[in-house]
Formats: structure tokens, sequence, C-alpha cells
């Protein structure tokens, strides 16, 4: 884990003055990256950092002077089309960068000046997808989300019984991946309806969101070596939201024997910025497994893993539909959560994922499946919070969902806070519900 350090103190300030609020998501104790340009323009995209509600455009920064040594170069990979020869730099050049940002935008910098001229703000910015994505792996983390859907299937056994030994995945599909604010065209496909003795083709009916973290990859392992528990977080960039967009009919009538296909590919929804894993440091929790359940065999164990292996990061998902928006409704709260809840932590993922020599690649994106917690109210996807559909939930609109209509907007959204610690967030991974084209 990285230790904290004077780039997480609460006290430092910025002269970017929206980052000093205590309600914005980028505060100068979390300096997320992104890809973005101007909207509009014909500029190349580039790398940028998050400051209050401008962008700090690396590309710019790196010629005005503002950086140096391992900074610089840090800076220079990162102000690419793409962050992954950045992400494939580890640990100590993201580091330096952070420590040379964190100084040169804080309150009282030499720097000012220049930098400034290197701001864009964030309102006039669209973005791209930050890393060449070359693997997508989707996870199943979590227990409370396990189980709720198994009990629609097996009401007597809804855990299989792996899932407490082994960190349950499966290979997605990286081309449909897109990035926050991209509509999402409603999938087709054939689905099995109830009582029906042959399948039909058609829009999907059962279109669902999944709550979900992603994981970029930093540097990667060659092909043979494994990584130890160790050594996981090292291999790890950065987290950013993910939504796992699902087509429940469609699945569940493909899924047999060989797992989901088009149900999961049509698309899935990453958030713009992607917050390292150094900013995270303060919010660091313990991971616990209940006595009476299996601890994890050795090579998915490690000292640390007991005092500080999850990360208490505050989930909410909301929706918004067609009417709503023309009606100036605001967003309605599905659930809310948090990922400290999941069963397996992002070391066990990788040290998994890698224990049979398979190579991770920097840019690659490991999701963790969908984040449910405990009680009801913070399943989340809509399969669970509504019983498969049976149990509709109201919006203020007096509209009702059992599953997504066209139209519908979901946003996730998530921020972390601990005591004498800043409050530091995501920003938000939105997509909205187009029709079909049959
Ligand atoms: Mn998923």
């Amino acid at each position: 884990m990285t230790p904290l350090n004077a780039t997480h103190d609460p006290a430092r300030t910025s002269w970017v003055a929206s980052a000093n609020d205590g309600v914005t998501d980028f505060p100068i104790q979390n300096l997320p990256f992104a890809v973005f340009r101007r909207t509009g323009s014909a500029e190349v995209f580039r790398g940028g950092v998050a400051i209050g509600d401008q962008i700090v455009d690396l590309a710019a920064a790196t010629a005005a002077g503002v950086f140096t040594g391992l900074a610089q170069e840090a800076a220079v990979a990162a102000s690419a089309s793409t962050l992954n020869a950045f992400m494939a730099m580890g640990n100590a050049a993201w580091s330096a960068l952070r420590a040379a940002l964190s100084d040169a935008l804080s309150t009282g910098s030499a720097h000012e000046r220049a930098l400034r001229a290197c701001l864009v703000p964030q309102a006039s910015a669209e973005y791209a997808v930050p890393a060449r994505i070359g693997d997508y792996t989707d996870f199943y983390t979590s227990i409370y989300h396990a189980t709720n859907i198994g009990k629609q299937f097996r009401p007597d056994n809804p855990l299989l019984p792996n899932y407490k030994w082994v960190p349950i995945g499966y290979h997605g599909r990286a081309s449909s991946l897109v990035v926050s604010g991209t509509a999402l065209r409603r999938p087709v496909g054939q689905s099995m309806p109830p009582g029906a003795t042959q399948p039909s083709f058609g829009p999907c009916k059962r279109l669902d969101y999944e709550l979900e973290m992603g994981i970029y990859v930093g540097p990667g392992n060659a092909l043979g070596n494994r990584v130890a528990m160790a050594d996981a977080e090292s291999h790890v960039f950065g987290l950013c939201l993910l939504n796992d967009w699902s087509a429940r009919d469609i699945q569940g009538w493909e899924y047999q024997p060989l797992g989901p296909f088009l149900s999961k590919n049509f698309g899935s929804t990453l958030s713009t910025w992607i917050v390292t894993m150094e900013a995270l440091a303060p919010y660091r929790t313990a991971w616990t497994r209940p006595a009476d359940d299996p601890q994890p065999l050795p090579y998915l164990d490690a000292p640390d893993l007991r005092s500080n292996g999850a990360i208490d990061i505050q989930l909410a998902v909301t929706l918004s539909s067609a009417k709503m928006r023309a009606d100036n409704v605001a967003p309605h709260t599905l659930c809310r959560t948090s990922y400290r809840h999941a069963y397996w932590t992002i070391a066990q993922l990788v040290t998994h994922h890698t224990v049979n020599g398979c190579n991770l690649q920097p840019g690659d994106l490991l999701g963790t499946g969908t984040l449910s917690g405990p009680t009801a109210t913070e399943a989340g996807a809509l399969v669970e919070l509504t019983s498969g559909g049976k149990q509709p939930v109201t919006l203020p609109s007096g509209e009702t969902r059992s599953f997504l209509e066209d139209g519908d907007s979901v946003a996730l959204n998530a921020h972390c806070v601990a005591p004498g610690r800043a409050r530091i967030g995501f920003g938000t991974c939105e997509g909205t519900v187009l029709a079909a084209v049959v």
C-alpha cells in the first residue's frame, strides 16, 4: 500500500479556487487522470488531471517548464492520447508526477502563473476512453450480489460452492468499452420468454445496469510469471467507475454452458476520470472474512490483507427518465453502498488472474462485478432491487421501473471520506439508453 505523504495533507489548498470548496470531487488531494480535448475541436486527445472544475492540460504543462526529472518524463508519457505508456512506468513515476503537480497547484506555488495558462475548464472538454484497453476481465466479487442473484435461480442454495474459494471471473469484451456520456443503443437478441416453446428475436426487454468499479492495470507481468500478493498493487494504476450494462433476458437464454456473450458485449461505460491508488491511500480499511467462512488459500493471503486490504469508497446509482429531465426533476437515487463490502480484494484479483502465468498488460481493465452491500437498499442492479422485475421501483415522476426504458439515463457516482482527511470523488459515469434498431 502507498504510504501517506504531503500530497494527502488535508490542510493543503490550491490556487485553483474551485478545488477548495469542500464539495468538489477534485480537491488537490485527488488529482485523477483522464484523456480529453476541447469540445468540438480538432485538437488531439491528450492526458489531463482534474483540479476543482478545471483540467491541467499535461501536454501544455510539459512545455511550460513546470516539471523536472522523473516527473517531467511521467508528464510527457501522460500527455499522449492514451495513458498506456504512463501506466507502464509504475509507482515511482506516478508518485513523482503527483508530488510535482500537488506542489505546483498548491496555494503560493511559484508555478501558478505558468500552470494557470495550462488550464482547460472541464465544462468545455470532451473525453475519450483513457487507455487502449487490450483485455477486459470481469469478476464477481460481491458475495451479496452473488447471493441475491443465486436466490432467484436456487432459493435453497443461492451461493455455488466455489464462490468462497476462488475469485470468479470471465473474459469480457474490450472493444465496446465507452467513456461516460456515450449514449447506448438498446441491444437486440434472442430470448426465451417464460412458457414459450421457441425463442423470439427482438429488442431486449430486461435491460439493466451494473454498479462496478474498474481497475486499470499498470506495469504488466511477462507470460509465465505470476504476481504475488505482496506485489499485486504495484501492478495497479488506479480505479474508475464502470457500468457493465446487462441484457438479462438475452443472458438467461444464451449463458449456458459457456457464460454470458451478446448479453454483455454491446457496451460497458467507464467514468471519465481514473483515481490513482496513491490518492486512495487514506481511505484504506480492514478486509474481513467471517471466521466460519473458508480463509483464503495461501497464494491469496498476505500479512497486510486484513489490516488494509479493502477501500471504503461510497457508491451511488441514480436514474433519471426522459420525463423527469423534461420536468426538471432531480435524478432519483436507486442505491447507496460501499466498495469495502467486496469479498475479494484488488490484490487478490491481480494475483489470482496471473497465478497460472497469464500476462496482464498496461491499460488492461478488471471489473469488480456488481457491487451490492449487505442490505436490500444496497443492491447494485435493478434485477436485485426489483426482485427479478416482480417489485418495480417507483420514480419521483410516478413512473415505475422493473428494468430500464428508452430515454433512461443511469449515472454512477463515488466518493471517499475519512476522519481528518479530504473528501475526494470519482466524477460521474453516465449513459443514456437509446431505442433499439431492429
Ligand atoms: Mn459485470
